[in-house]
């Protein structure tokens, strides 16, 4: 396998990290997962935008576009000759002594390589089940940080019970996103999600979503739903780079509709790969 580190190509057991590294001792770094089907990465740009909107955010100085980085991910792809898989990619604030406040002078440390993915075919055709938990992480869930310890919680306690996905919920009228994908609902054929606010990750599947039900003149409504509302919901699916649209056919035991994924759901997905030159969201 090879990685690239900072603007270096180098063998996977080259890539090493510092004990100092503050990724590696504070979560202090941010994060992406691009798709790549046949060879190119989807939606890169989207990815690229967002992973500078989280840098901008937490204030590391790293400059997506000065970089090259598009580039070097694509040299990346033809170096792997990654054809249906992915790429992980983060940005630490660099290596510096523990310190909590942001070192002067520290260099960002880039890693991005592989992933091996594949399409969820058997959970997209049969649907998921999912447990609700309660949501306890931060309050800037728009930021794509490498501080994932509430997530991977949650995800185990899903795995524990057999789901596929856990539904974080702020309260009972209030449903954010699952633990690592965007959650919709339709209800008399019109989609809804929560709005793009600090509670949530605005995922780029969420926002191709969007996209796709504008070509297929679905309605779409960005709107706090309830888990009554979630319980009693025509149809529930969620969204991320590797779910793509994955049914939830049940919910704490209980069945949505008749418990089979539903038409909408089925035809986003259709869509999905019809659609996929969009080139870049608006
Ligand atoms: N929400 C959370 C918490 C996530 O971790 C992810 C993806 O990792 C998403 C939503 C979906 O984002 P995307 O569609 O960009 O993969």
């Amino acid at each position: 396998m090879i990685v690239l580190k900072n603007n270096d190509f180098i063998e996977r057991n080259e890539a090493t990290i510092d004990m100092e590294d503050r990724g590696h001792q504070f979560g202090d770094g941010v994060y992406e997962v691009v798709r790549v089907y046949d060879g190119e990465a989807f939606l890169l740009q989207d990815h690229l935008d967002r992973l500078q909107y989280s840098l901008n955010e937490v204030e590391i100085n790293y400059d997506v576009n000065q970089q090259g980085l598009s580039q070097l991910l694509q040299q990346l792809i033809e170096k792997n000759k990654i054809n249906d898989g992915g790429i992980y990619l983060q940005i630490t604030r660099g290596v510096a002594p523990r310190n909590h406040p942001y070192p002067e002078d520290t260099q960002p440390v880039l890693f991005a390589y592989p992933l091996q993915l594949s399409r969820p075919l058997k959970a997209q055709a049969q649907g998921i089940t999912t447990i609700l938990q309660k949501d306890f992480r931060w309050l800037r869930c728009d930021i794509k940080s490498l501080n994932l310890l509430g997530n991977v919680m949650t995800k185990q306690k899903a795995s524990n019970a057999n789901a596929g996905e856990a539904i974080f919920y702020r309260d009972e009228n209030h449903v954010t996103e699952g633990s690592s994908t965007n959650v919709f609902i339709v209800k008399d054929d019109k989609l809804y999600t929560h709005p793009a606010d600090n509670l949530i990750l605005n995922g780029i599947t969420r926002r191709y979503i969007f996209h796709l039900a504008n070509q297929l003149n679905i309605p779409y409504e960005e709107k706090v739903f309830s888990l009554t509302d979630l319980k009693e919901a025509d149809e529930v699916f969620i969204t991320s780079t590797s779910a793509e649209v994955t049914p939830v056919v049940e919910i704490e035991g209980q069945k949505i509709a008749n418990g089979q994924p539903g038409p909408i759901s089925k035809k986003l997905l259709d869509a999905f790969f019809e659609y996929k030159n969009v080139g870049q969201l608006t």
